[in-house]
């Protein structure tokens, strides 16, 4: 499994999480493709959270999304590292792309905690994936692995309603709103193109490979 951008950045570790726990966040999604959605989310949890490093780690696509509209794996990973590329608490990892099927997130938080074994893990999601969490396979395990860092998304949104805790999972709500929407920028690439919901390398990056192409002109 390769860890894409852990090493260049481990140099601008702050020399104060030297002997301390290490607080690492898995960032599990589509990133299809990634937006200012996903970084801002990260950035709140990393500040919020008091985090050291925010793993962004793009997953398979399910087979039944696929289509002309979709991104291919390494189209979605190079996308993670141009829109993480300035910041020195992100790498993007391609264990779930890279690792034998299925790919659950229990066993990427396994994966990590052998990877990490003196870390706090947490795990980042929307209110949508959080109200999802009780579908996915061995969620009670996930819970017993990770803390939930849950940002608000949608209804839950800063005028919404509270995310809803869950018993035996340790969750940490972040209230917020951001407007991006990785759906809606592939339903009309080209207009998304001119909003502010892309990372500039990332729109120059859509352009330049013509992705999500049905709606090009
Ligand atoms: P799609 O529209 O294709 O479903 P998505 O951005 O919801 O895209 P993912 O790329 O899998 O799907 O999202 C990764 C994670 O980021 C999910 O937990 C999702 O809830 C969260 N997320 C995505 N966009 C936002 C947003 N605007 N606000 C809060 N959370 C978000």
């Amino acid at each position: 499994m390769a860890k894409l951008n852990h090493h260049q950045k481990s140099v601008t570790d702050p020399p104060a999480s030297i002997g301390k726990k290490k607080r690492i966040c898995l960032f599990g999604g589509t990133f299809d493709p990634i937006h200012l959605g996903h970084t801002h989310i990260a950035q709140a949890a990393a500040k919020e959270l008091n985090l050291d490093e925010v793993i962004f780690l793009p997953c398979k696509q399910s087979p039944h999304k696929k289509g002309i509209k979709h991104a291919s794996e390494h189209h979605r990973l190079a996308m993670c590292q141009l829109a993480t590329a300035e910041f020195n608490w992100a790498s993007v990892d391609d264990h779930d792309l890279t690792a034998p099927a299925p790919s659950y997130s229990w066993l990427t938080a396994e994966a990590m905690m052998a990877r990490f074994p003196d870390a706090t893990l947490f795990w980042l999601m929307g209110t949508d994936q959080w109200d999802a969490l009780p579908r996915w396979n061995r969620a009670d395990h996930l819970a017993s692995l990770v803390e939930f860092i849950v940002f608000a998304r949608g209804s839950h949104g800063s005028s919404g309603q509270e995310t809803v805790p869950r018993e035996g999972y340790r969750l940490h709500s972040i209230q917020g709103d951001h407007p991006a929407s990785a759906t809606a920028i592939r339903n009309s690439v080209s207009t998304q193109l001119k909003t502010s919901w892309l990372h500039p390398a990332v729109a120059k990056y859509i352009i330049n490979n013509k992705l999500y192409l049905s709606d090009w002109p």
